[in-house]
C-alpha cells in the first residue's frame, strides 16, 4: 500500500492542464467541507460527486427536500466553522471491499467503486488510470475521492466562498436517472478574490449582450424560428450594415475582390473538400431532393465558404502574375451547433462570416499573412478593441489521445505550422501555442479576446492551407510555364457579424461609438411650437446621412430625454424658444453631460468630426 505522501503526490496528475492547481485543490477541498455540512444538516442526504468547475465547484446530492435560505445559511456557517477547526485532509488507500463496506448506505458511491474497479472514471467514462481507490477524510467526514486536496482546512479562507444556489440535476447527467440536488458554490483563495469575482459577475450581468440587446431592441430570439436563429431588429440591422460596409471598404482598398456564392451546394462538394469526413458533425443533415425533383442528389447547407471560393478561383486559368488573388464574401454559413451551447448572438446556427480566401504562390504566403495581420490590427483599432492576444492553434496533441478531427498528413502539418510560427515570430507580436484548436485542414493563428468575465473567445482567424488546394487540384501557370499549386490562406477579420456584434455590445455596454450608434442624434422639441424647427433640423441631418430620431410625441421633455438616455443615444438636442431664435440647439451628451447651446452648423461640424474619427463622443 502506498504511503500518504505517495498518494498525495500521485493525485496531482488529476489537475486539468489549464487549471490553476492551488485553486483546483482549494475548490475540491471546499466541496468536501460542503458535503460534510450538508450531511450534518440533512442526515438522509447521499453525496454523489462534487468536482471543481470554472469559478468554484458543485456537489450533487440525492436529497428529498429543497433547502431553504435559512438552511443554506446554516450550511455556509457550518462550513466556516469546519474550516476554522484546522482539520487535516488525510488520505488512505482502500480495497474495493473496504470501500463497499464503508459506503454500504450510498448506492452512488457503490456504483462509483464498481466503475473504478473496471477502469472507469467517476463519470462512467473509460479511463486509463490505474484503479487505486482512495478516501479522503477531514474532521468526521470521509469521502471516496482521487484528490488532490489542500493539506488542511487552515489552507482555506472561510470568507473565500459563497453558496450560490441549488438546482436540479441527474445522476450521470442522464434524465432517465434519479434526480439530484446540485449545490453550486463559487470559491476563491481569499475574501477579496471572492469580492472581485462577484463584482465581475455583476458587471457582466449588466453588459450581457442578451440583456442589452433586448433593452436597446437590437435583436430577438423568436421561439418559432428555433434556438440559434436570432433575428436582427432594425437597430441591430443598422449596426450590422455599418460593420459590413466598414470591413468591405477596408478589404477593397487592400485588393480583395468580393463575390456572392450560393449558401447551398451538392454533398459531392463537401466530399471532395473533406468536410464530409471531418466536419459532418457540425453540418446540418443533407436535404435529399429525392424522386419528386429533377435533382436526385443530396444538397447541403454550407458550413464554410472555402469550397465555394475555390470554384471562383477555378473559374478561369491563372498565371503566376495573377497571384495573389484575394476572394472575399460576407458569407452565410450554417452550423449544427449543439443546443446547449447556442445563445444570444455569440454562438448561432446561421451566421455571416467576414470571410476571404487568398490564393497565393508559396513565396507570397508570409507577406500575405502579414498583410492580413495588418488589416486586422487596423480594424480592431477602429472598433476600439485593444485587448487581444494571438494563439497558434495546432492539431492533436501528440501526447494525447489520437484524433480523427484532422487530415492525416504529418509533413503538411509540420510545414504549415512552421510557416505560421515564423510569421508570428517575425511580426514581433507575443503569442502562445495550443494543441487541438486547428481547422481540420490546417493550423491557425487565432486572435483571442476576453469578455468581462475574463473568458477568451476567438474573433479573427488566419489559416494556412495546403490541403484543399491539393484536394481540388488547384493550379497556376508558373514563369517557366509549368503548372504549380497555390497555397490557400483562409481568414476572417471581424469574425461573424453575429459574434462581433455580441462582443461589441458587451464591450460598450450598448453605448456604441457614435459612428456605430443605431441612432446618433435624438431631437427633443420642448413644445409644439418647436416641432417645425426640430423636423427641419432632423431632415437636414438625415440628408447628410446621419441617423436621427425626432421625438414629436405628446410627452414631457424630461421623459423624452430620459428615454433617449436609456437607449444610449450619444447626442440629445433639446430645442426651445431660445434655440429656434438663435438657429441653435442645446446639446446634451449621453451620460447626462451638458455641452450647452451650439449653433446648428457648429454641432454638425462636431458630429462630422466625431463620426470620422470613430471615437466614442
Ligand atoms: P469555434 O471554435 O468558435 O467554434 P471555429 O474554430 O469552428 O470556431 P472558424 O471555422 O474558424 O471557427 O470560423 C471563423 C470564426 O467564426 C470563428 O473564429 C468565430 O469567431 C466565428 N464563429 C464560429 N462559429 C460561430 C457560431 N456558431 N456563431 C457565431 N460565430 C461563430
Ligand atoms: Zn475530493
Ligand atoms: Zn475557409
Amino acid at each position: 500500500m502506498a504511503t500518504e505522501a505517495e498518494l498525495k503526490a500521485a493525485s496531482e496528475k488529476y489537475i486539468p492542464k489549464d487549471y490553476d492547481p492551488a485553486l483546483y485543490k482549494l475548490r475540491h477541498s471546499l466541496a468536501h467541507v460542503l458535503a460534510q455540512a450538508v450531511v450534518e444538516k440533512f442526515p438522509q442526504a447521499k453525496p454523489t460527486i462534487g468536482p471543481p468547475n470554472e469559478y468554484g465547484f458543485y456537489y450533487d446530492f440525492d436529497l428529498d427536500v429543497n433547502p431553504t435560505e435559512g438552511e443554506l445559511e446554516w450550511i455556509a456557517n457550518r462550513m466556516k466553522q469546519i474550516i476554522k477547526g484546522k482539520h487535516a485532509f488525510k488520505v488512505r488507500e482502500i480495497s474495493a471491499d473496504e470501500g463497499r463496506a464503508l459506503f454500504k448506505d450510498n448506492p452512488y458511491k457503490l456504483e462509483l467503486i464498481d466503475g473504478l474497479t473496471k477502469g472507469q472514471d467517476e463519470y462512467g467514462n473509460a479511463s486509463a488510470a490505474a484503479p487505486v481507490l482512495t478516501v479522503y477524510q477531514q474532521d468526521t467526514f470521509v469521502d471516496l475521492c482521487r484528490g488532490p486536496h489542500v493539506e488542511a482546512t487552515n489552507d482555506l479562507d472561510p470568507k473565500g466562498f459563497k453558496i450560490q444556489q441549488v438546482t436540479g440535476s441527474y445522476w450521470r447527467g442522464d434524465s432517465k436517472n434519479k434526480s439530484l440536488k446540485r449545490f453550486h458554490a463559487t470559491a476563491w483563495a481569499s475574501g477579496d478574490d471572492l469580492k472581485a469575482h462577484l463584482a465581475r459577475l455583476e458587471e457582466a450581468a449588466k453588459r450581457d449582450h442578451r440583456k442589452v440587446g433586448r433593452e436597446l431592441e437590437l435583436f430577438a430570439n423568436e421561439p418559432v424560428f428555433g434556438s440559434g436563429f436570432p433575428m436582427l431588429l432594425p437597430k441591430g440591422a443598422t449596426i450590422r450594415r455599418l460593420l459590413e460596409t466598414f470591413i468591405t471598404d477596408y478589404e477593397r482598398r487592400a485588393g480583395y475582390l468580393h463575390v456572392f456564392t450560393p449558401d447551398i451546394a451538392k454533398k459531392e462538394l463537401y466530399k471532395i473538400s473533406g468536410h464530409w469526413d471531418h466536419y459532418k458533425d457540425s453540418m446540418f443533415p443533407p436535404m435529399d431532393m429525392g424522386e419528386g425533383g429533377n435533382d436526385d442528389e443530396e444538397l447541403c447547407l454550407r458550413p464554410m465558404c472555402c469550397p465555394h471560393h475555390i470554384q471562383v478561383y477555378k473559374s478561369k486559368a491563372r498565371s503566376y502574375r495573377d497571384l495573389p488573388i484575394r476572394i472575399a464574401e460576407l458569407g452565410n454559413m450554417y452550423r449544427f451547433e449543439r443546443s446547449g451551447v447556442v445563445g444570444g448572438l455569440s454562438r448561432v446556427r446561421c451566421m455571416t462570416l467576414n470571410d476571404a480566401h487568398l490564393f497565393v504562390r508559396p513565396d507570397q504566403v508570409k507577406h500575405e499573412i502579414a498583410g492580413v495581420l495588418q488589416l486586422m490590427k487596423r480594424a480592431y483599432a477602429d472598433l476600439g478593441i485593444t485587448e487581444y492576444r494571438f494563439r497558434l492553434s495546432k492539431n492533436a496533441d501528440p501526447d494525447g489521445p489520437p484524433s480523427d478531427k484532422y487530415v492525416d498528413n504529418p509533413a503538411m502539418w509540420e510545414s504549415s505550422t512552421k510557416m505560421l510560427r515564423e510569421v508570428l515570430q517575425e511580426s514581433g507580436m507575443p503569442f502562445f501555442e495550443a494543441w487541438n484548436e486547428a481547422a481540420f485542414y490546417g493550423p491557425k493563428i487565432d486572435v483571442q479576446v476576453k469578455d468581462v468575465m475574463g473568458r477568451e473567445e476567438t474573433l479573427s482567424t488566419i489559416q494556412a492551407d495546403q490541403h484543399l488546394p491539393a484536394k481540388f487540384e488547384l493550379e497556376y501557370k508558373d514563369s517557366d510555364d509549368t503548372p504549380k499549386r497555390p497555397v490557400m490562406i483562409h481568414r476572417g477579420v471581424i469574425s461573424t457579424m453575429e459574434r462581433m456584434m455580441s462582443y461589441l455590445i458587451e464591450l460598450y455596454a450598448g453605448a456604441f461609438p457614435v459612428w456605430l450608434s443605431p441612432v446618433q442624434v435624438a431631437i427633443v422639441p420642448i413644445a409644439d411650437r418647436h416641432f417645425e424647427f426640430a423636423q427641419k433640423l432632423g431632415n437636414e441631418l438625415l440628408d447628410k446621412d446621419y441617423r436621427v430620431d425626432v421625438d414629436l410625441r405628446e410627452r414631457r421633455m424630461q421623459a423624452k430625454i430620459a428615454e433617449a438616455e436609456a437607449q444610449k443615444v450619444p447626442y440629445i438636442l433639446v430645442v426651445g424658444d431660445k434655440d429656434v431664435e438663435a438657429g441653435a440647439v442645446s446639446v446634451r451628451l449621453r451620460g447626462k453631460v451638458d455641452l450647452g447651446q451650439k449653433p446648428v452648423a457648429e454641432f454638425v461640424a462636431m458630429l462630422e468630426a466625431v463620426v470620422k474619427s470613430r471615437t466614442l463622443k
